[in-house]
């Protein structure tokens, strides 16, 4: 980015928020997509913003977005970086807006159950500050210690308890954007609304491309009474797919229910496996008297079903260790590239789902795993979400051979009627696949919306929407 520009962009805004120096731009080249990650593991040159903003209030957002609108520079909002389809890429001729200062608790108002945080707060900073009123927002996704609240909105972040509590959009209440023409408009004012379209719906899953969200105000729950474990044996996936619609369908609500193949058993549960069975694990929370009545129902439903009691230890240790994962750099010193994909299906489905993606992955020449869990329960149906994996070749092979995956599961979760995304977002690993759920007039109604809020173009370009034809 021409030094000239940078000037203005100081005038405009602040020196002390505007960086420049080599070690911010290198830091903010990428997200955690793997692509990027093993790129650049290998040392192939990754391409970084031309400058870092941190705004450190509404009004600076609101001054880098005019200037970036009056210049038709481009803006790439980043929240924490731990988004994984290629979000942020780098581009010296944009601007990254790296929201993590604007990191305040605005207020928690225990009356009306709200809590609001700028967009930059940490998700389980945010999560801590609310527990310690003896409350919730009750969205846990794998990443909380590594996200931002704008970003969960920004991607429509799923959390791990959501069967019961929801997404983030059962538990958003309202949020404040700066529109690309640096408009500040507050979207959700009350509990319900019939005022015309939910607008918060076009910049929930943007992804940045519509606006930078600048606060975020949760509805929460108080903390749970009590808590208790159960975990159950299928001898196919199914069977456990039929018990899950079983429960739901007598409208229990475990707040998680997850149900892994027999490779993922092996591999994370190691001595609960038995024999070739996979395996059902769920956490009953809330009112003790209720948690008690869903044991009771689960386990007669369950078993009806045909499913065999294992032991509830087995949910209580995925509870305890649930968000240790390995770096993708663990995973390259080791030899492999893997990466996870989450899709949803309906009950009648998503065990064709299963099967042919699992089978369409094990097509891939160099597959050395090809897995899946279930772990989000929805009345009509329910998540999936594949593990790939296999050896680092040259560089060239084992991009083709990580694309290949992504596309073998996409296509064939696509033609056996499935979503193609269910929580990670679109980014640029999945915006190609996107007329899969939206359907060609869908995409050309998305690219209205995005023309009409941002005219010029200057939002995260090249991020979700697909490539024009
Ligand atoms: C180990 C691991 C586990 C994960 N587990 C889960 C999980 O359980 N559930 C889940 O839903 N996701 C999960 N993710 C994905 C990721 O954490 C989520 O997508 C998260 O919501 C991203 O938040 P972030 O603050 O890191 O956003 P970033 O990665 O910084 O950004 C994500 C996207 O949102 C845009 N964006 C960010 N902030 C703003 C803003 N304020 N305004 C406008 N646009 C913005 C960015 O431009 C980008 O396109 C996981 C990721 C990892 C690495």
């Amino acid at each position: 980015m021409e030094k000239a520009i940078i000037d203005k962009l100081i005038q405009a805004t602040h020196a002390d928020i505007v960086h420049t120096d080599s070690d911010t731009l290198h830091s903010r080249r990428f997200d955690r997509w793997a692509i990027n990650h093993f790129k650049d593991w290998k040392d192939i040159p990754l391409p970084a913003p031309g400058c870092v903003v941190c705004p450190r209030n509404t009004q600076d957002v609101q001054d880098v977005v005019r200037f970036a609108s009056e210049h038709g520079i481009a803006l790439v909002p980043f929240g924490l970086g731990s988004g994984v389809c290629g979000g942020v890429v780098g581009d010296p001729e944009t601007i990254l807006l790296d929201m993590g200062d604007m990191n305040q608790m605005l207020f928690i108002d225990e009356e009306n159950m709200l809590a609001s945080f700028e967009a930059g707060f940490n998700g389980l900073a945010a999560e801590e500050a609310v527990a310690e009123k003896g409350l919730t927002i009750g969205n846990w996704p794998q990443s909380i210690a590594i996200s931002s609240v704008g970003g969960w909105v920004s991607t429509r972040a799923s959390g791990q308890f959501s069967t019961a509590y929801g997404n983030v959009e059962d538990v958003l209440y309202s949020m404040d954007v700066v529109l690309p023409n640096g408009d500040l408009v507050t979207l959700g004012k009350a509990p319900r609304a019939a005022a015309g379209p939910d607008l918060r719906h076009v910049i929930m899953g943007a992804e940045g491309t519509m606006g930078i969200v600048t606060s975020v105000t949760f509805s929460l729950r108080r903390q749970p009474e009590h808590r208790a474990y159960t975990a159950f044996y299928a001898d196919t996936m199914e069977r456990g797919f039929k018990a899950q619609r079983a429960i739901m369908c007598a409208d229990w609500r475990p707040v998680v229910m997850r149900q892994y193949d027999l490779p993922e058993v092996q591999r994370l549960f190691g001595s609960y496996t038995k024999d070739e069975n996979c395996l059902l694990i769920m956490v009953h929370e809330g009112p003790k008297s209720r948690v008690e009545a869903e044991l009771v129902a689960v386990k007669s439903i369950v078993t009806e079903q045909g499913l065999l009691e294992a032991d509830p230890e087995a949910s209580k240790g995925w509870l305890g260790h649930r968000n240790t994962v390995p770096d993708w750099t663990d995973l390259f010193k080791m030899g492999l590239i893997a990466d996870t994909i989450e899709i949803s299906g309906t009950w009648s489905d998503i065990g064709k789902i299963y099967n042919d993606a699992v089978a369409a992955l094990k097509s891939v020449p160099g597959v050395l795993n090809a897995s899946a869990h279930s772990s989000h329960v929805y009345r009509s149906g329910i998540n999936l979400y594949f593990t790939f994996a296999g050896m680092i070749g040259e560089n060239e092979a084992t991009e083709e051979f990580y694309f290949q995956c992504w596309d073998k599961v996409l296509e064939a979760t696509a033609a056996a009627g499935g979503g193609i995304a269910h929580h990670h977002g679109s980014g640029r690993i999945r915006k190609n696949y996107l007329h899969h759920d939206l359907g060609e007039n869908g995409v050309a109604l998305l690219w209205s919306l995005k023309s009409a809020i941002d005219p010029k173009d200057i939002m995260n370009p090249g991020n979700l929407l697909p490539d024009a034809e």
